[in-house]
């Protein structure tokens, strides 16, 4: 089979509504302490739209200064002020107070999101900005529900003595906070609401090349009423503002999401003051198709599971591996759905692929369809960018491919498969953990036996069935091996902003 190019001609962007016209003057300012300030930082950053690969708007590159006041502000209202003796239930109050706020601006929230990170405006609305807002209002429950136990001890000490010995969870303390650019505002709020419903402060960085939706959700986050210094947000690069959040000794814990060699950067900074770490790292997710499946109706599901906001997201089914006698008909089918995919700039409401994030995604993705080229691997659809300004790459599909190969081992974060055939269920397992990942893993199939048995042997933080990148506020959500450690979500995603305290009292 040839490479077929994508038929489609790309729109060109819309126009900006005034709302946002407007946002993007705004002057490049930092929140620290509840106020707009001035960077101390020189350094901007530009802000481009990948569709149009305009300069928008600019961002300060805040300096380790910029850090420091931060972190004294988040230190100094996690101790004392209106936050530290507040009860459960008005955080949890605040908490809703914002989730109404973001849904009065969900229609400005979900276009910002979509010019700065190229993703489809549909995908936003229906994604993104209702994801952020239920994550908030989940975890503001979780303030007045966090709970102790009480324990039977065997405690001996002099005749007559008891004791009562029991558990409080507490807020760890200033939490530094640092953000991938694929879901912007979702990981933004994902990752503040734990911190809110536990009474823990935050020092959060958006990444550089998308912190838009975190500025507007800080507006939003004084406008709701939060004492000063909860949630301070600092734009800046990685290696700037980020190495000093991570560095700064009077923070406590560190919650990241993005690439495992920042992972594993952040986890040897964070052992200088032992600070408390949870990381959200790359993936390579499988796709298992069992041959009882109808092969034209999964490979619609496996086509969602790895073009879903270009594949740029950490649980992209980017490896199927397909039982052999339906191997070719899914395969097919996929590559179908690839062509038919209607890519376009994020504004433009027919897009149901945007743009790549940035050049440097774009230029990524592009050199690893020209290493699988030259490994031998076959390209059936996509394989290249389709020549329009922008940061695209066409839908990619490739098969013929072994297991050692960069696109079979290493995370892409575009929209790019690698198809397997496999014969045997024990086979299948085995290459399925062939990788460094353990995110997340997807099985395709109605026979209950066979995914009964498949599911305790793949080594991954979430295993969906006959879905994938199914994610919810109330699922724990996190990685085996080398795709991190901690869970975010759930009771364990709020656990893991809290210290738990034993306490034993002789009475
Ligand atoms: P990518 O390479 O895909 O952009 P990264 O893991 O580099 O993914 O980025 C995720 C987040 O980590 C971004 O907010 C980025 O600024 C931040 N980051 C990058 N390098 C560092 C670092 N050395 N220390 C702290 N944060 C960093
Ligand atoms: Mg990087």
């Amino acid at each position: 089979m040839n490479a077929v190019p994508a038929s489609h001609t790309i729109a060109e962007q819309p126009a900006l509504s005034s709302a946002l016209a407007k946002f993007l003057e705004r002057k490049p300012r930092l929140l620290v302490n509840g106020e707009w300030v001035e960077a101390h930082g020189k350094g901007r950053i530009p802000v481009i739209d990948p569709a149009t690969e305009r300069r928008i708007a600019e961002i300060a590159d805040a300096d380790a200064q910029d850090v420091d006041r931060a972190v004294r502000a988040a230190r100094a209202a996690f101790e004392s002020g209106p936050w530290a003796g507040m009860l459960p239930d008005e955080r949890e109050q605040l908490m809703w107070r914002l989730a109404d706020l973001m849904e009065r601006h969900a229609g400005e929230l979900a276009e910002l999101e979509s010019l700065d990170n190229g993703k489809p405006i549909a995908m936003a609305r229906l994604i993104d900005v209702p994801g952020a807002i239920s994550h908030l209002r989940y975890m503001s429950g979780w303030a007045s529900k966090l709970d102790g136990s009480t324990f039977n001890t065997s405690l001996r000490a002099a005749p007559g003595t008891k004791f009562h010995t029991y558990t409080v969870r507490e807020p760890v303390g200033v939490v530094a906070q640092i953000i991938p650019w694929n879901f912007p505002l979702l990981m933004a709020t994902l990752k503040l609401a734990p911190v809110l419903a536990t009474g823990c402060t935050s020092v959060l960085k958006p990444a550089e090349q998308t912190s838009l939706s975190a500025l507007r959700l800080g507006e939003l986050i004084v406008e709701a009423g939060f004492p000063p210094g909860v949630v301070n947000i600092l734009t800046g690069l990685g290696e700037s503002t980020g190495a000093a959040l991570v560095a700064h000794p009077d923070v406590d814990k560190i919650a990241f999401t993005g690439s495992t060699e920042v992972g594993k950067l952040i986890n040897i900074a964070a052992t200088a003051t032992l600070k408390r770490v949870s990381l959200e790292l790359g993936g390579k997710s499988p796709v298992i198709v069992l041959p009882d499946v109808d092969p034209r109706a999964v490979a619609a599901g496996a086509a969602q599971a790895v073009f879903f906001n270009s594949g740029q997201i950490c649980v992209a089914g980017s490896r199927l591996f397909v039982q052999r006698r339906i191997f070719d008909q899914v395969v097919a089918g996929v590559s179908e759905v690839s062509r038919s995919i209607v890519m376009g700039p994020g504004l433009d409401e027919h897009t149901q692929m945007g743009p790549l994030v940035s050049q440097e995604q774009r230029d990524r993705v592009l050199s690893y369809l020209q290493s699988g080229r030259k490994q031998g691997a076959t390209i059936v659809a996509g394989g290249d960018a389709p020549g329009h300004k922008g940061y695209y790459v066409n839908p990619t599909v490739i098969v013929d491919v072994k297991p050692d190969m960069k696109i079979v081992r290493e995370e892409i974060f575009g929209p790019v498969l690698v198809a397997q055939r496999f014969d045997e269920l024990e086979e299948v397992a085995a290459w399925a953990n062939d990788t460094p990942y353990g995110l997340a893993a997807s099985i395709w199939s109605n026979d209950l036996r066979a995914v009964q048995r498949l599911v305790p042997k793949i080594k991954a933080g979430t295993v969906w069935v006959n879905c994938h990148s199914m994610i919810d506020a109330g699922m724990p959500f996190g990685g085996y091996k080398q795709s991190g450690f901690g869970r975010e979500q759930g009771r364990a995603g709020v656990e893991m902003y809290t210290e738990l305290k034993a306490v034993c009292m002789a009475i």
